[in-house]
């Protein structure tokens, strides 16, 4: 593995409660890519969704890492406080005609796809039907609630993840125009993370596979504005006792800390390192980035 110094990776976990299984895989899956690479790696608290976030969370995730031994080699950044960048972004948008105020509530755009037919798919949360779209007339009379990106091409979006392989998505399709900025004035995810990949200047992003198919969408705001496009490489899934990913919707349990190298070590086993017989958190962690091959 060559060095590089310019290798910037970052593990950035939503403190809607504390650490469990499957996310100590991702946090130790970026750690180990970023000092398999001799970069830098960085913690962000992704807070924006604060009706989600648990008080508290964030200093006990904080914890949690620390006491797995990774620790943030800059200081740690919230979201929360980085409103203002995601304006500028969203400004930025809107300016080039990227962006749109919407005034649909739900049940509008539920009607608005049960009349043209389509009924929500399994697992998949309802496609926009572009009802507010400047080229289908605006928000004829509606108040503005939230703002979403006009997705400009329908065919499929190309990128490569460093584990999964060639991936493509036609997001005007599978999603349709998402949202930037939500009804109730919180930032979106999508918006935040691609502007935070660029501020903290991110070249590899390492997380879950639950996020891999929310790529291309990052991707195409990164087009829109732009801003680099990071390397991507999605971490295997804990699965839960029903084969379901493990989450902390599904009750996962927060990481036991009394054994941080028996963390680690199932954290490993997911990600397919090979075990260990260290008996310090420094050594366990030192075995498994020489081990790790990326
Ligand atoms: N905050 C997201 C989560 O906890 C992760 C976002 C990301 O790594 O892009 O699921």
């Amino acid at each position: 593995m060559t060095a590089s110094a310019t290798y910037r990776g970052r593990f950035a976990p939503s403190p809607t409660g504390p650490l469990h299984a499957g996310s100590l895989v991702a946090a130790l899956a970026s750690w180990l890519d970023a000092r398999a690479h001799g970069g830098t790696w960085i913690v962000r608290i992704e807070d924006v969704d604060t009706p989600r976030c648990m008080p508290g969370a964030d200093a006990l995730i904080l914890e949690q890492l620390a006491a797995c031994g990774l620790v943030s080699d800059e200081p740690v950044v919230w979201q929360s406080q980085r409103g203002a960048h995601y304006q500028a972004a969203l400004d930025a948008l809107i300016e080039q005609g990227d962006a749109y105020p919407c005034g649909c509530s739900r049940k509008d755009i539920e009607a608005a796809l049960l009349a043209e037919g389509i009924t929500r798919e399994r697992h998949h949360g309802a496609v926009y039907p572009g009802t507010c779209r400047p080229d289908h007339g605006g928000l004829q009379g509606k108040s503005a609630r939230a703002w979403r990106f006009a997705i400009a091409s329908p065919g499929n979006l190309h990128w490569f993840d460093r584990r999964l392989g060639a991936q493509k998505q036609k997001v005007a399709t599978e999603v349709g125009d998402f949202v930037l900025k939500r009804a109730d004035g919180l930032w979106a995810y999508q918006l935040a993370v691609v502007v935070d990949d660029t501020a903290q200047g991110i070249t590899h992003v390492v997380r879950g596979e639950d996020l891999a198919d929310n790529t291309a969408r990052q991707m195409l705001l990164q087009q829109a504005l732009h801003l680099p496009q990071p390397i991507y490489l999605h971490t295997p899934l804990v699965l839960g006792e029903n084969g379901e990913k493990l989450s902390k919707q599904n009750g996962a349990q927060a990481l036991d800390l009394s054994d941080p190298i028996a963390a680690l070590a199932h954290a490993a086993r997911t990600l397919r390192l090979s075990p260990t017989s260290a008996t310090t958190v420094p050594q366990a962690l030192a075995h498994w980035t020489e081990a790790w091959d990326a």
